[in-house]
């Protein structure tokens, strides 16, 4: 992958390097020991947090950097945010659950892959770029429930940082907000494993995989593999999670037609009901020699994935520029049932139960209708906020 890495003086890199070891002890601090993980002969163990399946040495990290071995217990990260943020939930994106709500979001430190377009790398690359210094701030998930309580938050969202690598904490956060009534999401690059979805199922409600493309290379260059994130797409489906899958469309990395085929098809395999939302890059982190992916480019992702039989496709990240892609339409009638654009729901015409108020046919998704109606008549706290404060897409 093509990349351009900001150019440093010697003394800034020396601050930023100094900054990440100060950082780096108070990580080692936030932890408890894990859950996720096997004890093995010699003070070993193999972490299966993520797809990486770590043997950790007595003394080492894992490849995310915030989960180490000492004297043969793994140590997990525990007790802090790295982000904290009030969004739609249609930013995360979730477009099939709870509409018009907010999710209140939040981050940890680190990620088990390097992706050199991350946006979010000022939390996920924690550790290992020393340009990346996300504060950790100390706070209990009880407080962190009690923050997303008084926002009106609805739901409550592991984000910024790769979920899986710090799910006891995600678990420990959703356990906490249960107690309040609030839904749960992971939004995940999919390198997951059999048993880490088997420990948060009984806790997560919403689960997003960022699809980045159907090329094993390209993956390899990210620091995943394909095939374990197709099979936790299949496993997510499988266990009975709700599931929306996002794919960043970069040009020249992964926005050809043969491309985008190959993951509608695969996606259709595991049920015509998942909603596909193509997305558009813009340049961030690393990557900043590619423009901005056209809307001609998106917008054909959707119609490729329509033709192959998805019923939910979606064009994201070019608000009010993608026609009725931003729509949620029926499969049968194409009725109009949600208008969106960007973060924002316009209208909801799905009945009480979730189906097209024409035809009848039932849409797939976690509605409630009074909440969608209550948002979309009102303004959401987010709505409310200055144009100048509010986050990026
Ligand atoms: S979460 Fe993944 S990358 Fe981190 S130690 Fe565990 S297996 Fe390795």
């Amino acid at each position: 992958m093509p990349k351009s890495d900001p150019v440093l003086t010697r003394e800034t890199r020396k601050r930023a390097t100094a900054t990440m070891e100060t950082l780096g002890d108070a990580l080692a601090r936030l932890t408890k020991e894990g859950e996720l993980y096997e004890k093995l002969p010699d003070n070993k163990v193999r972490c299966y947090a993520c797809g990486h399946r770590c043997l950790i040495l007595d003394g080492h990290d894992g490849i995310c950097r915030v989960r180490f071995n000492r004297g043969g217990t793994l140590f997990v990260p525990y007790n802090y945010f790295g982000a904290l943020q009030c969004d739609p939930i249609e930013k995360k994106p979730f477009f099939h659950a709870l509409p018009g709500t907010l999710a209140m979001s939040f981050g940890m430190l680190g990620c088990d892959l390097h992706c050199g377009y991350c946006q979010n790398w000022f939390t996920s690359q924690a550790l290992r770029d020393p340009m990346s210094t996300a504060p950790a701030m100390p706070m209990t998930a009880g407080q962190f429930v009690r923050l997303a309580v008084e926002k009106g938050a609805d739901t409550v969202t592991s984000t910024y940082n790769e979920p899986l690598i710090t799910s006891e904490w995600a678990v420990e956060v959703f356990r906490e907000a249960r107690k309040h009534g609030l839904h749960t999401s992971y939004v995940s690059n999919g390198n997951g494993t059999e048993e880490v979805l088997d420990y948060i199922k009984p806790w997560v409600d919403f689960y997003k995989v960022d699809l980045k493309g159907f090329d094993d290379k390209d993956y390899r260059q990210l620091g995943g593999q394909l095939d374990n994130v197709l099979k936790t797409i299949e496993m997510l489906h499988r266990k009975g999670f709700w599931l929306e899958i996002v794919t960043l469309f970069i040009p020249g990395f992964n926005d050809g037609e043969d491309e985008m085929r190959q993951i509608a098809k695969f996606l259709v395999g595991i049920s015509p009901d998942i909603p596909w939302h193509c997305t558009a890059f813009h340049p961030d982190y690393k990557m900043q020699d590619r423009d901005y992916t056209s809307r001609r480019t998106i917008i054909r992702a959707c119609e490729i994935g329509t033709e192959e039989g998805l019923r939910y496709c979606y064009a994201g990240n070019l608000p009010g520029g993608v026609g009725a892609w931003e729509n949620t339409r029926c499969p049968k009638c194409d009725e109009t049932l949600i208008e969106r654009s960007g973060f924002m729901v316009h209208s909801y015409r799905l009945t009480d139960s979730g189906a097209c108020p024409k035809c009848g046919t039932a849409i797939a998704g976690c509605w409630d209708a009074a909440k969608t109606r209550a948002a979309v008549g009102g303004l959401r706290a987010f709505d409310r906020l200055p144009r100048a404060v509010r986050p990026r897409s």
